[in-house]
């Protein structure tokens, strides 16, 4: 399975991507995770790219399709792959297009997960990030304010940008320069859509997803 995840923040990418590689095993490349990580070091770019994204900016073309030309030379690949978050501009998508290409991988489907901005809104702002593992968790799916991590109990946090000014800047940016990337791969025929209402839970979206899919 080769696959791209489109979608505005906080659509749920990420959380549908985790239970797709759980079940088909395909590599999840999240460009947000690849970029929080390369914050851990201290460089000139590691600082601009830090700014950009704390403001809900995207970060340039040129850094973003570097790491993912670099992220698909690596042998799980092979796999099959989930994009989680790329590409967000049509230059992106193109640019992803012409890798494919050469790799011999070229792409099954787009999968669209479709959901109404206020869900997003008032699920981004309950959303925690675990420091240790990295999985995400919304606070109103679980029935107690969770302190902790409930994969691996780590320490849990709300990240910079998922505040609620930055979030409504992260919107804008989305429907500004990812939503053509949208409409571009529904003319190349490619798009799948799962609509998701304002009460499902993860497995509900899943559903939705397998169904898109065919699986
Ligand atoms: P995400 O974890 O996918 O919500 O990404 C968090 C932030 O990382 C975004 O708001 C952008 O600042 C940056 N980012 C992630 N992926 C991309 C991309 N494909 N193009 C540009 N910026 C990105």
């Amino acid at each position: 399975m080769r696959l791209i995840l489109l979608g505005a923040p906080g659509s749920g990418k990420g959380t549908q991507a985790v239970l797709l590689k759980a079940k088909y095993g395909c590599a999840h490349i999240s460009t947000g995770d690849i970029l929080r990580k390369s914050l851990q070091e201290e460089t000139d770019l590691s600082r601009r790219v830090k700014a950009l994204m704390s403001n809900g900016d995207l970060v340039p073309d040129d850094v973003i399709i570097e790491m993912v030309k670099e992220r698909l030379s690596k042998d799980d690949v092979t796999k099959g792959f989930l994009m989680d978050g790329f590409p967000r501009t049509v230059m992106q998508a193109e640019a992803l297009d012409k890798m494919l290409n050469e790799i011999g991988r070229p792409l099954d489907a787009a999968l669209f997960i479709n959901v109404a901005e206020n869900t997003i809104v008032r699920r981004l702002s309950h959303r925690r990030v675990c420091r240790a593992c990295g999985e995400a968790l919304n606070l109103l799916d679980v029935a107690s304010e969770t302190k902790n991590c409930l994969a691996c109990s780590g320490e849990l946090y709300q990240r910079d940008d998922d505040s609620e000014q930055v979030i409504r800047k992260r919107l804008q940016v989305y429907r500004q320069q990812t939503e053509p990337v949208v409409e571009l791969y529904k003319k190349k025929g490619f798009l799948r859509t799962v609509e998701v209402q304002d009460h499902y839970m993860p497995e509900d979206t899943f559903r939705g997803v397998k169904a898109a899919l065919g699986l």
